[in-house]
């Protein structure tokens, strides 16, 4: 059962105060005099009346309730959730940031210009594309920015086309923003080596593909190596390269998009550069584009002229602005803030840290768990738990049995083309400690499914809640609290 915290407003006792006020040293007026009725409260909020150290025990105590990445290990597969240093927080907040409004004039706001600006141009440099829009606030909306744009693009040529080239290995987004466009998918099959099956794409590219989108490197943490070769043959066919940039951390400093063929790609600033995310924070999933996408950028951009900065609006094929204002601004400083810190030097050295975590974390693993791609692995591996399988425990019990251990389960079941797959990512922020400690646990619990496999099939055991129902959870959606 759910062991309940009280809500904060039950904990509320009429006359307790948090904070006092000093004595009102200023005439008195009414509310009323500066402010339309129509926008006052007609009753008084009900607000919890508590102390200080009730508040901060509260919220403490609910910090503490769920996993993240401040509490212990988070490899969970594609997302990236490595530690976000806090001086970013505290950049990001500061009130010359913090505290501006949107509408603010040009000429009030050339600080956040320039950071914008600057944050455009670390990122050509980063994927060696020709402009930068930073206005999607996530990785999924950037993909359905950048399919617009080439949408867009096709439009141009007086080209209707229909397809978009997807592996199977594809992220659950990719599709999605494909039929969202107004689209449809084309997939194309992964060869024995855990990549793109180049006779099969030959087989499926034509005249009505309008492009391919691909992860680089691919959900397997495999690196695309025949990617020269695949880029060239869809621009035969005039079709456009989409790259799935999320997985960036593998690939900042050694080789850019740009190089590789793509004319597209989005980068999860949330992933990648140093936003802490989950639980639908906000995000920022930026699109770079090559020059000929250029003019169908969303408006507006920033451009800078006489070492001024102002908002254009003269991109008069452009897609259309698609985030209110210029997307998430805060997540732009942390991201400016991260790449100033880390510098060119730092962020090779972070790349390579990712690497080198997850093939020595999959090194640790491989006796006891079956890896079937395992050639070249990038910053994260799928494992296929297909041995537990046999001795009756489903990679969903490992990943439930890790929760026990204080360690946030990685991605499973996806990509769905490796049985009972759990993919993990453990990042560049992690100790080999930490990786040594963690394999170990899943050494262990492979050890215990011959001697106790029913209280893994039971797990997780501590947490404030059990064993869910999921098919149950799903079909009979309830999110309200009943007594
Ligand atoms: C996270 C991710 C996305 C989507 O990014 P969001 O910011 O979560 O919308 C797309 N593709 C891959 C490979 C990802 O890992």
């Amino acid at each position: 059962m759910y062991s309940k915290t009280p809500l904060i407003f039950e904990q509320s006792k009429k006359g307790q105060i948090g904070a006092s006020l000093p004595k009102l040293d200023v005439p008195e007026f009414a509310l009323s005099s500066v402010i339309p009725d129509s926008l006052l409260r007609a009753i008084p909020a009900e607000l919890p009346e508590v102390s200080e150290p009730e508040v901060v025990r509260h919220y403490t105590n609910l910090s503490v309730k769920n996993h993240h990445v401040d509490r212990d290990f988070y490899p969970l597969g594609s997302c990236t959730m490595k530690y976000n240093p806090k001086i970013n927080d505290v950049i990001s907040g500061l009130p010359g940031f913090a505290g501006l409004h949107p509408l603010q004039s040009d000429e009030s706001a050339q600080g956040a210009l320039k950071i914008i600006w600057e944050l455009e141009q670390m990122l050509i440099n980063i994927t060696g594309m020709e402009r930068v829009t930073l206005q999607p606030s996530a990785g999924a909306q950037g993909e359905f920015v950048g399919i617009l744009m080439m949408k867009k693009y096709h439009e141009s040529k007086n080209e209707d086309r229909k397809y978009i080239i997807i592996p199977e290995t594809a992220h659950g987004t990719n599709p999605a923003s494909i039929v969202f466009s107004g689209y449809l998918t084309r997939q194309v099959a992964t060869d024995e080596r855990g990549r793109v099956d180049i006779y099969d794409l030959k087989a499926k590219l034509d005249s009505d593909v309008a492009g391919m989108m691909l992860t680089q490197p691919n959900t397997l943490g495999l690196f695309e190596d025949r990617i020269e070769e695949i880029s060239t043959l869809v621009h035969e066919v005039g079709g456009l390269m989409y790259m799935d940039g999320a997985n960036l951390n593998a690939l900042i400093g050694i080789v850019r998009p740009a190089d590789m063929g793509f004319d597209i790609t989005h980068i999860n600033l949330h992933k990648t550069f140093s936003t802490p995310h989950g639980g639908g924070g906000p995000g920022s999933g930026p699109i770079a584009v090559a020059e000929e996408l250029t003019p169908f950028l969303p408006t507006p951009m920033v451009k800078k002229e006489d070492e001024k900065y102002c908002w254009d609006y003269e991109y008069p094929q452009s897609i259309g602005p698609i985030h209110g204002f210029y997307g998430n601004f805060s997540i732009l400083v942390r991201a400016w803030a991260f790449i100033k810190t880390m510098g060119e030097s730092g962020l090779i050295a972070m790349t390579k840290q990712a690497v080198l975590n997850a093939n020595y974390l999959k090194s640790l693993l491989e006796e006891k768990y079956h890896i079937p791609f395992s050639e070249g692995t990038l910053h994260e591996f799928v494992i296929s738990g297909t041995k537990q399988k046999e001795r009756g425990i489903r990679v969903l019990d490992i990943a439930k049995s890790l929760l026990d251990y204080g360690y946030h389960a990685p991605t499973i079941y996806f990509p769905i083309n490796v049985p009972e797959a759990m993919m993990i990512e453990p990042t560049e922020s992690e100790t080999k400690q930490t990786l040594d400690n963690f394999a170990n646990t899943l050494l262990e619990i492979d050890k215990r499914i011959d001697t106790e496999s029913d209280t893994l099939i039971e797990a997780p055991e501590k947490t404030p809640v059990k064993r869910l129902d999921e098919t149950k959870a799903n079909r009979e959606l309830n999110l309200r609290w009943t007594k």
